[in-house]
């Protein structure tokens, strides 16, 4: 632990959950260096905003956010804004040059040397000019070497620019736990980047190829949360179940994850279709905490658009993997990813993904249009197969629709239905709580926020079309599965 004075850190995250854990992560390793987290800007001598890179429209949003900070650094000149993250990585130099005010751009595999690449840049901005060489500050360490840290821009007017891009293939951040808020759910990564290269998807680029964690320090980390009163646990990966560690495969380590005692729900998310094999449904239909709840990203449901996107399955094995799991855990709850509008979709194509939905009748889908980002295969496709804005939002709407009227339906049938809840916190009206059942359906119901982390179980009374209100009620000799 440093013995500097303590600095203050906060840490603002965007994106996906990934993203999420690894806020938690940056805060761990500053919390660790002698850092202060705290829960506002104006109260921080760091600001670090944690971007997404996914869609153009989240990196305008963080680019705003960026700006709005700078009005906090104004009166404070030696406050440091960095930007890090997926953005950060696939902007790099480009974003400092437009952002002049932003200190350091960090990419995703610079967090362990977070401390070192701050305590270079002060010592930069002491001696007014740009920053000592990285050897000095110990940064030389391997697969990141000392061109880790690449300065940009130097000099007395605006002080130094740090950018911390490099990939590391061996950094998983083996041995470094995130800083985790209290509460009953806790998410594990256990796998970062990704193999595949789905022609939309910016991920391999930003994140490089597929990193796994040790089992060993997936259970124990397990352990060690139950015994703080953790109950529920996500596995997190960009691809999760693909996730191989020497002999101990995906299916293999969420078995013992979920033999930890104490611990009462495990979810992974999100695997890939292709990797959901015979071994999972198993694990998934025998191991009691395993929730009974899979997110399967179709993402299309036409060959030939699957076929361009490089997604690896066909429309007939994705049903085969959504039959196969279904016969093995029979009440399962099934969400999925869906983009339309990818470049050379014809409105048949089109109309092929609604009929999946049809099909399948997920219990959720979080639906995109496509969304052109640059450095990715599908930009290279012939200008005249991108689709007409106004059309990709008519399609975009057809799908929503279509998907909400099948996840009302599910869900006024299973109204009725005693489940167990996990109490998460307040909900939105006063004196009502919200938690969440095994099949990842959240339900409000009236109770006090005080009893969070508590499990207890709800009649689910009605349906707001995507969530539940019900009441409390004692838990059955056994919970049913219909009403
Ligand atoms: S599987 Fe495809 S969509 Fe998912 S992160 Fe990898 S490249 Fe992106």
């Amino acid at each position: 632990m440093s013995t500097k004075p303590s600095r203050r850190a906060y840490v603002e995250t965007y994106g996906c959950q990934m993203n999420i854990s690894d806020g938690e992560l940056m805060e761990g390793i500053l919390e660790r260096s002698g850092y202060d987290i705290v829960g506002r800007p104006e109260d921080a001598d760091v600001v670090l905003v944690n971007t997404c890179a996914i869609r153009e429209h989240a990196e305008k949003r963080v680019l705003g956010r960026v700006s709005q900070l700078n009005g906090l650094k104004r009166d404070r000149p030696e406050m440091v804004i960095g930007v890090t993250g997926c953005m950060a990585q696939r902007m790099g130099g480009t974003l400092l040059e437009e952002a002049p005010y932003v200190d350091i751009v960090m990419g995703p595999d610079g967090y362990r040397g977070l401390p070192e690449t701050l305590d270079r840049l002060e010592s930069g901005r002491r001696e007014g000019s740009a920053p000592p060489p990285p050897e000095s500050v110990g940064l030389a360490r391997e697969g990141a070497g000392a061109g880790g840290i690449e300065v940009l821009r130097g000099g007395r007017k605006r002080g130094p620019q740090l950018a911390v891009l490099q990939l590391d293939m061996d950094e998983n951040y083996q041995g470094l736990e995130q800083r985790r808020a209290d509460g009953p759910s806790a998410w594990i990564p256990i796998q970062r980047g990704c193999d595949h290269r789905c022609t939309y998807c910016i991920v391999p680029y930003v994140r490089g190829g597929e990193k796994n964690r040790s089992a060993v320090e997936v259970v124990s980390e397990v352990r060690g949360l139950a015994e703080q009163g953790v109950t529920e646990i996500t596995l997190l990966g960009q691809t999760v179940n693909s996730y191989v560690w020497e002999d101990v495969p995906f299916p293999e380590l969420l078995k013992r994850v979920a033999r930890v005692d104490g611990i009462r729900r495990v979810r992974f998310t999100s695997p890939h279709p292709r990797d959901v094999n015979e071994a999972l449904a198993e694990v998934m239909a025998t191991e009691a905490a395993v929730c009974e709840q899979l997110h399967l990203p179709a993402q299309a449901g036409n060959n030939r658009t699957l076929k361009r996107m490089l997604r690896r399955y066909t429309v007939e094995t994705l049903l085969e993997k959504v039959d196969m799991v279904r016969s093995a855990v029979p009440d399962i709850a099934l969400s999925t990813d869906i983009i339309v509008a990818f470049p050379g979709e014809t409105d048949s194509e089109f109309r092929d993904t609604l009929d999946l939905m049809r099909t399948v009748r997920f219990d959720d889908a979080f639906t995109y249009k496509y969304s052109l980002r640059d450095g990715t295969p599908a930009t290279r496709l012939p200008e005249g197969d991108f689709i007409d804005p106004d059309e990709a939002q008519a399609r975009l709407a057809e799908l929503i629709e279509v998907s909400r009227a099948i996840q009302n339906e599910i869900n006024r049938d299973e109204v009725g239905r005693i489940e167990e809840v996990l109490i998460e916190g307040e909900g939105r009206d006063p004196g009502q709580v919200r938690g969440r059942t095994r099949r990842n359906k959240v339900v409000v119901f009236d109770g006090e926020a005080a009893r969070m982390g508590a499990y207890t179980h709800a009649r689910l009374e009605r349906t707001t079309g995507a969530t539940f209100v019900g009441s409390e009620v004692e838990a059955p000799e056994r919970v049913t599965a219909s009403a």
